[in-house]
């Protein structure tokens, strides 16, 4: 049993849409019920889900509550009863761990297999290289350390415990020993966390070709083509609380009286970037495409490139997300860039218009694994 054989009994008139309860499901559950489908919310244990209800447009029609993330597994072929497509987030892959989300017996929105790219930095890095993507560069030995340094533990979410260290002194003071961990040039420049969609159904407006120029250019008469890729919107991330350290004194005074700073994300800010810098942002976007048919078949729906843009206007990309980020849940009325597409396309609708697409053309089956 596979994608096709569990497609084959679906309904493509009856679709419900499914996502962990948290995150950016708000959101994704507003532009499902907005393109006419049901809703399910996933959750695990005693979670607190009453703020749903204070927003009614994107109220999930159910929820289903586990005792533990272990139990979705064995729900599959209830979930594929009701002709069911999980999206997934962030907290849905922390929650059941890469590796059993990728065995889940139901359609994912989305090329699950890319989730496993993401989590293994080296792979990450190969892969956003080969698409002419700069990243800030690594320090193996900590000894070598004479610029300032981000050191950022394995697995680590929404930033907790990364700090910086300017010299070794600093990092020996600050390492947690025995951790697992990667050292990284600490980029000084604006961040810009970039949100992109590629859709494999759409061969309209940005067009991508599977060949480009060796810098990452378009080549226009390049074929085939793999679809569109929008950039709906830019926010930059809020992060307590190395973010308004400022208002009490400088990073070094804060250190010398054993404050240190901390990359934890709280929220998100809506941003535009200089329209001079559009050019490389398609052209990142594109060459990150491009090079994941060549790697792993594809990435496609929504993904972020989380950008330093330094004083020389060069993009030093230190991530990449390969599905919807929470920084896009401050456009769920459209943004900047996607009012410029269609009125009101958020993340969340952008998603459901590519399944709605596929379920009347009959081809869920190259828009979900
Ligand atoms: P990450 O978990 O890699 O997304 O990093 C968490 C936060 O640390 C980011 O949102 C940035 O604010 C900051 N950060 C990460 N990498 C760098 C870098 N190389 N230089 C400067 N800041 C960084």
């Amino acid at each position: 049993m596979g994608l096709s054989d569990w497609l084959a009994d679906y309904d493509p008139s009856d679709i419900t849409i499914a996502t962990a309860a948290s995150h950016s499901s708000l959101q994704i559950f507003h532009g499902a019920k907005k393109m006419g489908f049901k809703t399910l919310a996933l959750a695990s244990g005693d979670r607190d889900l009453r703020y749903y209800d204070a927003y009614p447009l994107a109220t999930p029609d159910e929820i289903w509550r586990f005792e533990d993330w272990s139990e979705l597994p064995k729900r599959a072929e209830e979930l594929r009863e009701r002709n069911t497509i999980i999206v997934p987030h962030g907290s849905l892959i922390e929650y059941m761990g890469t590796g059993a989300f990728a065995a889940v017996e139901v359609p994912v929105y989305g090329n699950r297999h890319v989730l496993e790219f993401e989590s293994n930095r080296d792979k990450e890095r190969a892969w956003l290289e080969a698409a002419n993507i700069t990243m800030p560069k690594e320090v193996s030995d900590p000894k070598d350390i004479v610029e300032p340094v981000i050191v950022k533990y394995h697995g680590a979410k929404g930033g907790k415990g990364f700090f910086i260290a300017k010299n070794y002194h600093e990092y020996k003071r600050q390492i947690q020993e025995g951790e697992p961990h990667t050292i990284q040039e600490f980029v000084m420049g604006t961040r810009y966390y970039l949100h992109y969609f590629h859709s494999r159904l759409d061969n309209d407006g940005f067009v991508v070709h599977s060949g480009l120029q060796s810098d990452g250019a378009n080549q226009a008469d390049a074929t085939p083509v793999h679809g569109s890729l929008e950039m709906l919107s830019i926010d930059r991330r809020d992060e307590s609380n190395i973010d308004e350290l400022n208002r009490i004194g400088s990073i070094k005074e804060l250190q010398e009286a054993g404050i240190d700073p901390q990359f934890v994300v709280t929220g998100n800010i809506p941003m535009v970037i200089r329209e001079s810098l559009l050019p490389k942002v398609f052209q990142m976007g594109e060459g990150v495409v491009k090079e994941s048919y060549d790697r792993f078949g594809g990435l496609w729906g929504p993904f972020c490139l989380e950008t330093i843009v330094t004083p020389d206007l060069e993009f030093k990309v230190f991530e990449i997300s390969a599905r919807i980020v929470a920084g896009t849940n401050p456009f769920v009325q459209g943004s900047a860039y996607s009012e410029m597409i269609e009125p009101g396309l958020s993340t969340g609708v952008r998603i459901a218009k590519d399944i709605l697409k596929g379920a009347k053309e009959g081809k869920l089956d190259v828009i979900c694994t």
